[in-house]
C-alpha cells in the first residue's frame, strides 16, 4: 500500500481522561465509571513497545466503564498507549489506515473526514484509542450492517506474552480473533491496520421521532433498522405505567452530496465538567425530569435534518469528563444484549424485571445488533442491546446479579467494556465460547502473565 503520511507527528488533541496521569509511579486508576479504582504502576512512552516488555496490561483512554482497562491490585506495570499516538499511513484511494495503537479516535475523525473517509464502526464517544477499539471489539449504531469494529481490521502488530513481537492477521494467527474483543488479555496491541469507509458527503442525514411506549420501541427499532445504517433509541427506564420505556429514536445515514452544506462540519472545542460533584448531588427524581423534559421538547412531529457527525455519533462528548456528576461512589454500566426476535415476550420482561428491581437507571440507550462477528469473545449477537447506566450504592450488586440470572436465563450476554459487577459464574454461564478463547489464550501466555482487574474478577486469573 501507498505510504502518504509515513511517521507524521499530529499534535495530541485529546487529554488522558484517567484519573491518573502519573508516569512509573505508583497511583489510583480507574475507568470511566470511577469503579473500582486500583493502584498501579502506570507508564506512558511514545515507545510503546518498551514500556510494555513486563507490563500485565495496556490501556488507552480509560473508557471501559469498570475495571477491564485495570491491572489486578498490587502495584503491577500497567502501559498506557496514550503518547504512541501517530499516524503511520493513509492511502487516499483505498482508505486503508495504519496507526499506533494510542491514536485517538477524535483526531482520526478530524483527520479524514475532509478527505471523503470516516471510521467504519464508531462508539458513542470519540475519546478512545484505536487500540483500545480493538480489543473491546468496539460495535456502533450500525452494528446491524456493518458488524463490529474487528471485522475492518486487516492486521495489527503485537507484543505477546513470551515478549515476541509479531504481525497477525486473520490468515496467519489464531491470536487475531481471540484479540478482538479479547479485552487485552491476549497481547498488548502497537500498531493497527484497518480499512476504512468511504463517505459520500462529510455530513449526517437525521431523522428522529418520539416512540409513546416500550412495544413501539421494540417495534420501530427493529423497521428502522431494515432502511437505515445508523439506528439508536434514549429510552427512559424511569418512567412507570404506559409509558414505560418511552424513547427518542434517531435514524440515520450519511447524506448524499446535493443534500450536504458547501462547507465541513465544524468541530467544537467541548468544556470540561469542572468538579466531582457529591455523590448524593445527582437523585432519581432530577433525572425523571431531564428524562421527560427531553422527550417533550422533541415534540410529537418525526424531525428531519442534516447534522454534523460529532452530534450524531458523540451526544455525550458534549461536555468533558461528565462522567464527574457521578460523585464519589461512581457509577456502572450493565450492558447486556438479549436475542431476537424483537417481538419475543423476553424484552417486555426485562423491562418488568427492570421495575421490580427499583434499578436507577438514570440513562438508556437501545440499539439493534446484528449477527456476531469474528472476535472470539465479542459481545455482540443477532438481538437488542441494552445500556443502562446506574450509579453505585449498596443495591447495584443485587441489581447486577438479578439482571445477570435473567440474561443467563434467556441466552443473553454482557459486555465486558462496561462491567464492574458480573459473577464468574454467570460470565460462565452466558459464554460457551470461552473455553475456546481460553485455549488459544494459554497457548501464547501458559504462565498467565497478562491480566487485568477484570480477569481476576471474571476470568478466575491469579492475581
Ligand atoms: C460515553 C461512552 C460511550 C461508549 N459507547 C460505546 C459504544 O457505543 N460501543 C462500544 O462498543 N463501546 C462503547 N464504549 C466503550 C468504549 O468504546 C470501550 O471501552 C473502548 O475499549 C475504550 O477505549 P480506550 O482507548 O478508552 O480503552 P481503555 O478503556 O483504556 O481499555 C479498554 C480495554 O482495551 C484494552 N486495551 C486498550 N489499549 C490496548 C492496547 N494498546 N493493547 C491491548 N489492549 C488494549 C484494555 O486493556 C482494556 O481491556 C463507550 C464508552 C463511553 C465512556
Amino acid at each position: 500500500m501507498a505510504h502518504e503520511t509515513k511517521k507524521k507527528f499530529t499534535p495530541r488533541l485529546v487529554k488522558n481522561a484517567a484519573p491518573a496521569k502519573a508516569s512509573g509511579r505508583s497511583v489510583e486508576l480507574a475507568g470511566w465509571g470511577r469503579y473500582p479504582i486500583v493502584r498501579g504502576n502506570e507508564r506512558q512512552s511514545e515507545d510503546l513497545a518498551d514500556i510494555t516488555r513486563d507490563a500485565v496490561l495496556t490501556r488507552g483512554l480509560a473508557r471501559a466503564y469498570g475495571d477491564a482497562s485495570l491491572p489486578p491490585a498490587g502495584d503491577r506495570n500497567v502501559a498506557s498507549s496514550v503518547l504512541a499516538d501517530r499516524l503511520l499511513a493513509f492511502n487516499r484511494n483505498t482508505g486503508i489506515v495504519r496507526v499506533e495503537a494510542g491514536f485517538p479516535l477524535m483526531r482520526l475523525n478530524r483527520f479524514s473526514l475532509p478527505r471523503g473517509w470516516f471510521t467504519p464502526v464508531t462508539p458513542g464517544t470519540h475519546f478512545v484509542t484505536v487500540g483500545g477499539m480493538v480489543a473491546a471489539d468496539i460495535h456502533g449504531k450500525n452494528h446491524h450492517v456493518a458488524g463490529c469494529f474487528g471485522e475492518h481490521v486487516r492486521s495489527f502488530k503485537m507484543r505477546v506474552a513470551d515478549g515476541a513481537i509479531i504481525e497477525c492477521n486473520d490468515e496467519n494467527h489464531d491470536l487475531f480473533r481471540a484479540t478482538l474483543g479479547g479485552m487485552g488479555l491476549t497481547g498488548h496491541l502497537l500498531e493497527v491496520e484497518f480499512q476504512m469507509e468511504r463517505i459520500p458527503s462529510p455530513w449526517i442525514w437525521e431523522e428522529s421521532e418520539q416512540l409513546p411506549n416500550f412495544e413501539t420501541v421494540l417495534e420501530r427499532l427493529e423497521d428502522a433498522g431494515r432502511e437505515w445504517p445508523f439506528t439508536v433509541c434514549w429510552s427512559d427506564f424511569l418512567v412507570t405505567g404506559s409509558n414505560a420505556g418511552r424513547a427518542l429514536l434517531m435514524k440515520g445515514r450519511w447524506a448524499k452530496p446535493e443534500e450536504a452544506p458547501a462547507g465541513l462540519p465544524q468541530w467544537r472545542s467541548a468544556p470540561t465538567f469542572p468538579i466531582q460533584l457529591p455523590s448524593w448531588a445527582l437523585q432519581t427524581w432530577m433525572m425523571r425530569i431531564g428524562n421527560f423534559l427531553n422527550y417533550t421538547k422533541h415534540g410529537a412531529a418525526v424531525r428531519r435534518h442534516i447534522v454534523h457527525p460529532e452530534t450524531f455519533y458523540y451526544p455525550l462528548d458534549v461536555i468533558r469528563e461528565w462522567n464527574r456528576v457521578y460523585g464519589k461512589r461512581g457509577f456502572t454500566q450493565h450492558q447486556a444484549v438479549l436475542p431476537a426476535p424483537h417481538t419475543h415476550r423476553r424484552h417486555e420482561q426485562y423491562l418488568r424485571l427492570l421495575h421490580d428491581l427499583r434499578a436507577k437507571v438514570f440513562l438508556s440507550v437501545v440499539k439493534d445488533c446484528g449477527d456476531e462477528g469474528k472476535g472470539m469473545i465479542s459481545f455482540p449477537k443477532r438481538g437488542v442491546s441494552y445500556a443502562l447506566d446506574i450509579p453505585i450504592d449498596q443495591g447495584t450488586q443485587q441489581v447486577v446479579d438479578r439482571l445477570n440470572d435473567f440474561v443467563v436465563a434467556e441466552g443473553g450476554r454482557i459486555y465486558l467494556a462496561k462491567d464492574a459487577f458480573t459473577r464468574p459464574e454467570h460470565f460462565r454461564a452466558m459464554d460457551p465460547r470461552l473455553d475456546g478463547w481460553n485455549e488459544v489464550r494459554r497457548k501464547w501466555d501458559p504462565e498467565g502473565r497478562l491480566k487485568s482487574a477484570l480477569s481476576v474478577r471474571v476470568l478466575g486469573d491469579r492475581a
